[in-house]
């Protein structure tokens, strides 16, 4: 057989996108959340891949982590008994930079959810146009209920099966659900304690030790950059408008008090018990006892309506997606926001949705808010604001300089600004009538494509 028919004969025999996805699906049957984001993504950069084939190969490549590690993690717990955990990192993709993404402490950590999580940061991270591959880790561990010295025992156990992997040009893990100041100190601390470097090796650290200013805020207040500009674009503001909000987490108190000092109405917050409902909006202060309830006397949401507000009512078991606003900002957790939720939004006359989680909203919501017409952004681009002052707090580390409020805050709202506008200006070039999920996928998902080509098969 000759060269030139075999070649032609390897031509036709490549596998289509829908053979590659079916190909991964089959290797990995038990993910459905890593393959609830595989799918998603897949849908929207189909018109780049009919564009630019040879990236079939370049998406099976991103299918498959770079790196996994499974670790166990055991610890003693107050009454001296042994308990084990289930440490992971799933490195995913470092085309772009050293891997970067959270670590999650939840009881619903598994390799599915954590291989869903660090296949939205490689789109995410490349879309903060900061040089920062993607990355994602955790346990099952819940921290809910335990003292500090059990958490300050775990994260010790969890450093120091994870130091050697770990570092500020190969993999620097930050927070995520479950984990906060209190356990980014400690695993900290031990990085250090184990390796005695103290290189920035992690994000999210105290501003008085390494950490960036507006870091635990970057989420929540880029999120509400990120939605300013769509709905400026429709001619709206969040000036006296209902807003719906989801958690009582870092996203979500953050997202809160940047739509409060923008005039918004913030009439819910919730966590997994219950909603809190309260019709003319938090105050200031509503949201600064909600602040100190969650971060440090880490009780639950309903406390709000007992100890603080006569006004609001407290549904046990309810979200918010069950009350009249005009946009909702779901910022708990993946797939707080199915169907039935979406299709509620749209009869209430919800405007937009923009998500602050990670993949809130189930693929029948995704669609009946498209159907319905609604504003939508998804997580990976409205929710980069963290990572990417995580990447502004990896810079000032190496240059071992500290930035000021006003800087790291304005360079925030360009990251989101900048954003933004790849995601649009990508939708417009695919014709694609101003769907921002897609111009972010397609966008996010080419920089990192481009970059694997440029460094060869591997
Ligand atoms: N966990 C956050 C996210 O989902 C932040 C990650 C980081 O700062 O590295 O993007």
């Amino acid at each position: 057989m000759s060269t030139s028919s075999s070649k032609a004969e390897e031509a036709t025999s490549k596998p289509s996108v829908d053979e590659v996805v079916e190909a991964a699906k089959q290797r990995d049957p038990d993910q459905p959340e890593f393959f609830q984001a595989v799918d998603e993504v897949v849908a929207s950069v189909k018109p780049l891949l009919k564009e630019r084939p040879e990236l079939v190969d370049v998406l099976a490549r991103m299918l498959e982590p770079e790196r996994v590690l499974h670790f166990r993690v055991a610890w003693q717990d107050d009454d001296g008994r042994t308990e084990i955990n289930r440490g992971f990192r799933v490195v995913m993709n470092t085309a772009c930079g050293p891997g970067k993404g959270g670590l999650r402490f939840h009881p619903s950590v598994d390799l599915s959810t954590l291989k869903f999580l660090a296949f939205e940061q490689t789109f995410k991270n490349a879309l903060t146009g900061l040089p920062l591959g993607a990355a994602k880790g955790g346990s099952d561990f819940n921290p809910r209920g335990r003292s500090d010295d059990e958490v300050m025992r775990f994260c010790q156990a969890f450093m120091s099966a994870l130091y050697t992997e770990i570092g500020p040009d190969t993999d620097v893990p930050a927070g995520d659900i479950g984990v906060g100041a209190r356990e980014i100190g400690f695993l900290y601390g031990q990085y250090k304690r184990l390796t005695r470097r103290a290189d920035g090796a992690m994000t999210g650290k105290g501003s008085n030790w390494g950490g960036s200013l507006v870091r635990p805020e970057a989420t929540g207040y880029g999120l509400v950059y990120f939605a300013r500009h769509i709905v400026a674009d429709a001619d709206e503001s969040f000036d006296g408008a209902k807003c719906l909000v989801s958690g009582s987490g870092n996203v979500a108190l953050h997202a809160a008090a940047k739509l409060i000092s923008l005039g918004a109405k913030v009439v819910t917050l919730s966590d997994s018990s219950g909603v809190i409902h309260e019709p003319d909006g938090l105050t200031e202060d509503g949201l600064a006892f909600i602040t100190e309830l969650k971060t440090v006397r880490r009780g639950r949401i309903k406390e709000y309506t007992e100890e603080f507000s006569e006004s609001a009512e407290y549904v046990e078991g309810g979200k918010p997606w069950q009350f009249a606003g005009d946009y909702a900002f779901p910022c708990a957790t993946q797939n707080e926001l199915d169907g039935d939720d979406a299709a509620a939004l749209v009869d209430a006359g919800v405007r937009g949705v923009f998500e602050g989680a990670n993949m809130p909203c189930t693929a029948e919501a995704i669609e009946a808010i498209k159907s319905g017409s609604l504003m939508y952004s998804p997580g990976k681009a409205s929710n980069a604001g963290g990572v990417g002052v995580s990447g502004l707090e990896m810079a000032q580390n190496a240059g071992h300089v500290f930035w000021d409020e006003e800087e790291v805050d304005s360079k925030l709202q360009s990251i989101m600004e900048d954003i933004y506008t790849a995601a649009k200006d990508t939708a417009d070039r695919f014709d694609l009538g101003g769907d921002l999920q897609a111009g972010a996928n397609i966008a996010g998902f080419e920089r990192v494509a481009d970059a694997m080509v440029a460094q060869g098969v591997w």
